[in-house]
């Protein structure tokens, strides 16, 4: 034998050997992977052949066809992955697959060391290429001829330990093919449906047909939808993709195409979902979008194209722009990252603004399912609440069952009228009953009903819109000269008298509440609360609430309206009677159960007993 026919033996480099240590001896949740990264090396390869045609016409075999074949044999426990591709010399096997060519493997090793990761996952995010087939092969076996004309074939076989050989063979054909023995407790991907299935899901798009057994017809789509012309895709067609990817049983509300080729090039195909919820067949299982790199799946779950509080959007997201011998976390770090975030979460922003003004029935149903992410971004990235404010929608007073936007609010607000006001509660009949309206429904003067917790997290970082500031009518006097205040002059307790009911109150309440005064707010209502001047943010106080931390209510401002009758007859009753120290005090607590402050209702049963028979009393 000559000196080239001889099996040649290679040592793999020490970062190798590490690698395919932990391949093989770690268990995994998604092996599956394997078939990816083989898919996608025989895309490169076909792709680079094609590459190769268009200057090079003395190839091998111009005119086979440009495909990937995937044969599995059950009982042997083997399966045999063949391209068309551009094929490896022997020199090149021995240097493509003998080191770890790509600085992603290398990252792989120094991740899986510093975080401590489940590996398959990483592999998973990152890939490892070629030598992720040692999750599952017992041996492997790389047999390829270059489309040189005069390159002969070469093999190259290892099992995992520390070397591999290299020899001569026979292959007439142009390209590689991969021959793997499954370890026994992989013997499952010897399945042709299995196969099939994984293809589907990890490699669906790749450019060139795979076929699996000996079906004529491919198993891949080859083109992806997101590539097609919009003229050419059906509603239908948009449909299916979204019900495929998703399991989602419902259509879209609505899906975006995108084509653009600046500032970076990209396809995206995006779809906003009907309902917030995710059913429980989803496929979906975390939020992001799919990212591809020129047809092949980079990350199934990729969170960098969009903001968090777009997480609920679901697609694609497909560039040319990604080099095409990337590695899965060079993408991460490539500053390509914060250009596709920019130009998709700008796209997402302009179709919401548009459906808000073509159909705003449909962005009710839009705003009602997911409007709470967005306010809950208002909260976490305040950069944002410019771009976001916009498509935010109230309820209000005047308007309580249609949702209004900042901008209709504006639109109707009074001569004059210089902040936005709202009123924040829990639910939007107690808000309409809160004495803190009475004087805004008296002259007509237009409230945002805050009443979704999500709200008061809003109001952390939501403080103005265009030139108004919003204020909390619960406020003290928040704006004396455009507020609207209660005008009965005439009807007003004398303001001696009302001192000494003041008195009275005071006598009563003791330091439960920090001042009591007359408040020129008030119609219907006898008495509210408000924050002593300085006191803490009322908002606050709420979101301490919902975060159910310890945090006790900063005391209150009674407020009494000197016109009410009640508080007429309060006065004409005998000083330091009974009766009248019992309504002193359910005035307070009712004041307190309006504003959701009271702690323990049901404490004013035996009170409100006694006043009950006081005015069956007084009728009899
Ligand atoms: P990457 O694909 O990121 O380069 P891999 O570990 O997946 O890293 O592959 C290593 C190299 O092996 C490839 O860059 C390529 O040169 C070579 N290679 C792998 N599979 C094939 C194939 N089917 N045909 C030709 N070359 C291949
Ligand atoms: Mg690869």
């Amino acid at each position: 034998m000559t000196d080239a026919q001889t099996p040649q033996q290679f040592t793999f480099k020490a970062e190798t050997k590490q690698l395919l240590h932990i391949l093989i001896h770690s268990l995994y949740r998604d092996r599956e992977v394997f078939l990816r990264e083989l898919l996608s090396n025989a895309s490169d390869a076909i792709n680079r052949l094609r590459f190769e045609m268009l200057t090079d016409h003395n190839v091998l075999d111009p005119k086979a066809e440009l495909n990937i074949r995937i044969k599995a044999d059950k009982d042997a426990h083997t399966i045999t992955i063949q391209d068309t591709g551009i094929g490896m010399t022997h020199d090149e096997i021995v240097d493509h697959l003998g080191t770890i060519a790509q600085s992603g493997a290398r990252r792989f090793l120094e991740a899986a060391k510093e975080k401590n990761q489940d590996a398959s996952q990483m592999i998973g995010q990152f890939g490892v290429g070629f030598y992720s087939v040692f999750m599952v092969a017992e041996w492997v076996r790389v047999t390829s001829r270059s489309f040189r004309p005069d390159a002969e074939a070469v093999t190259w076989y290892a099992t995992g330990d520390d070397s591999y050989q290299v020899s001569p063979a026979e292959m007439t054909e142009r390209g590689t093919r991969i021959e793997i023995k499954l370890k026994e407790d992989a013997a499952e991907f010897a399945d042709d449906f299995r196969l099939k299935n994984i293809v589907h899901k990890h490699s669906d798009y790749i450019g060139f047909p795979i076929y699996v057994g000996d079906e004529e017809k491919p198993v891949n789509k080859q083109t992806s939808l997101w590539r097609t012309s919009r003229q050419e895709v059906t509603e239908e067609q948009y449909k299916d993709f979204y019900r495929q990817t998703t399991l989602d049983f419902e259509d879209p509300l609505m899906h975006v195409h995108m084509v653009t080729d600046a500032p970076v090039q990209l396809y995206a195909l995006i779809f906003f979902p009907a309902k917030a919820e995710r059913g429980v067949f989803s496929l979906r299982k975390d939020d992001g979008l799919k990212l591809y790199s020129r047809n092949i799946l980079i990350d199934e779950y990729n969170k960098d194209l969009l903001p968090e509080y777009l997480r609920f959007v679901q697609g694609v997201v497909d560039s040319e722009d990604l080099p095409l011998n990337v590695s899965r976390e060079t993408v991460q770090s490539s500053g390509l990252m914060p250009k596709l975030k920019k130009v998709l979460t700008n796209q997402v922003i302009k179709e919401l603004e548009t459906l808000a003004k073509k159909d705003a029935e449909k962005y009710a149903s839009f705003w009602s399912e997911f409007g709470v992410y967005l306010k809950q971004g208002i909260a976490a990235s305040p950069a944002d609440t410019d771009t976001i404010t916009p498509l935010l929608r109230f309820k209000t007073n005047i308007n309580p069952e249609a949702w209004s936007s900042l901008d209709d609010y504006v639109s109707r607000m009074k001569d004059g009228q210089k902040v936005i006001y709202y009123i924040v509660g829990e639910d939007s009949k107690s808000v309409l009953r809160s004495p803190h309206l009475d004087a805004f429904q008296a002259d007509k003067t237009e409230v945002l009903l805050l009443t979704d917790p999500m709200d008061s997290f809003m109001l952390m970082g939501l403080h103005k819109f265009k030139e108004y500031e919003l204020k909390s009518v619960a406020g003290a006097e928040v704006d004396g000269a455009s507020q609207p205040r209660a005008e009965s002059e005439a009807e007003k307790i004398p303001e001696g008298d009302f001192n000494s009911l003041i008195e009275k109150f005071k006598q009563v309440l003791g330091d439960r509440v920090t001042d009591i005064r007359a408040s020129s707010r008030l119609v219907q209502s006898v008495a509210r609360l408000v924050d002593a001047d300085g006191s803490s943010n009322p908002e606050l106080q709420r979101v301490y609430k919902y975060l159910g931390k310890e945090y006790e209510t900063p005391k209150k401002v009674l407020e009494l309206n000197p016109a009410h009758a009640m508080l007429k007859d309060l006065l004409a009753l005998e000083t330091e009677s009974s009766l009248q120290t019992i309504i002193i005090e359910q005035i307070f607590d009712s004041a307190l159960l309006v504003e959701g402050l009271h702690p323990d209702p049901s404490s004013m049963a035996s009170r409100v007993q006694q006043i009950m028979e006081a005015a069956l009393k007084g009728r009899g």
